[in-house]
């Protein structure tokens, strides 16, 4: 199963960004590593910023909890 997320706003005040996140068997949302560099690289354009934080980010399709957990997740073994 799939779920679309779109995520916009954030410290940058960035527009929509659309991420089709993989649903595992107990709900958990899964992103790939690829995936969630790509939503940093959208939600932060800044080389060598350090807002490092998903602050202020609208996040609709999923629960904010659920994406920030996702995100952690996939970042390990990067
Ligand atoms: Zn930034």
């Amino acid at each position: 199963m799939y779920k679309k997320i779109t995520i916009s706003g954030g410290f940058h005040n960035r527009p929509e960004i659309n991420v089709r996140a993989r649903t595992a068997d107990d709900g958990r949302l899964v992103l790939s590593a690829g995936q969630v560099d790509r939503i940093w690289r959208h939600m932060c354009t800044y080389h060598g910023c350090i807002c490092g934080m998903r602050h202020g980010w609208h996040v609709e399709g999923a629960d904010r909890q659920d994406l920030a957990e996702a995100m952690a997740e996939a970042a390990v073994g990067w």
